[in-house]
């Protein structure tokens, strides 16, 4: 079966691919020549992967996954959400700075809940279903740790004491939020 994943990140295209194993073609957006910035003009991590799976059903005429990704902390009332990837105003998509106003905003409140969430908007034989993944866990007051990308050196999963940055991706791939709604995903597929 071929699918498109509405994504160019190499690193979440080999992820699902290992995932769904053979029997499944899974390409990206520049493989099917779809080199359009595709608007996240959602207000809800639903509502932006449901407009990329359908812009590309729309405009390419095949199957198709998006995913959206958010980091919700409790504090914040669920900030910065569906606007984790710009939530500095100030910077064009800056992880530092994403992170810096992160922690300045919770100063030293106690209630560091936060859980990463992920939603997958699958368009499949002209219908969608949606796939959700989370991890909870605490955000730390200061940044440890250098792998991973955006904010995994300030987030603690539940149940450990570093962060994301510090646990690396083998742990982190077996519990991340990406991975839960990957494997929903993976199990929907190979069910068809
Ligand atoms: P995306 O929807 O996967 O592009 O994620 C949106 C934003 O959420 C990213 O730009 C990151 O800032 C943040 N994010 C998503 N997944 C992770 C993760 O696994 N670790 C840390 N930050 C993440």
């Amino acid at each position: 079966m071929k699918i498109v994943f509405a994504t160019n990140n190499t690193h979440k295209l080999s992820e699902i691919k290992e995932i769904l194993g053979e029997g499944f073609e899974v390409v990206s957006l520049a493989d099917i020549n779809c080199h359009e910035d595709i608007p996240e003009t959602g207000t809800t991590l639903e509502e932006n992967a449901r407009i990329k799976s359908n812009y590309v059903v729309t405009n390419y005429h095949l199957d198709c996954f998006a995913d959206d990704t958010g980091l919700e902390v409790e504090a914040l009332g669920g900030e910065p959400g569906v606007y984790s990837a710009r939530y500095d105003e100030t910077t064009d998509h800056d992880s530092e700075a994403n992170m810096c106003k992160l922690l300045r905003k919770l100063g030293d409140n106690t209630n560091r809940k936060a859980c990463f969430r992920t939603v997958i908007s699958l368009m499949i034989n002209g219908k969608e279903h949606q796939f959700e993944g989370i991890v909870e866990g605490n955000i730390a007051f200061e940044k440890s740790g250098s792998n991973g990308f955006g904010y995994d050196p300030i987030f603690i999963p539940k149940g450990y004491d570093k962060s994301f940055a510090e646990l690396g991706e083998g742990i982190k791939n077996q519990i991340s939020h990406r991975a839960k709604a990957v494997q929903k995903l993976a199990a929907y597929l190979k069910k068809l």
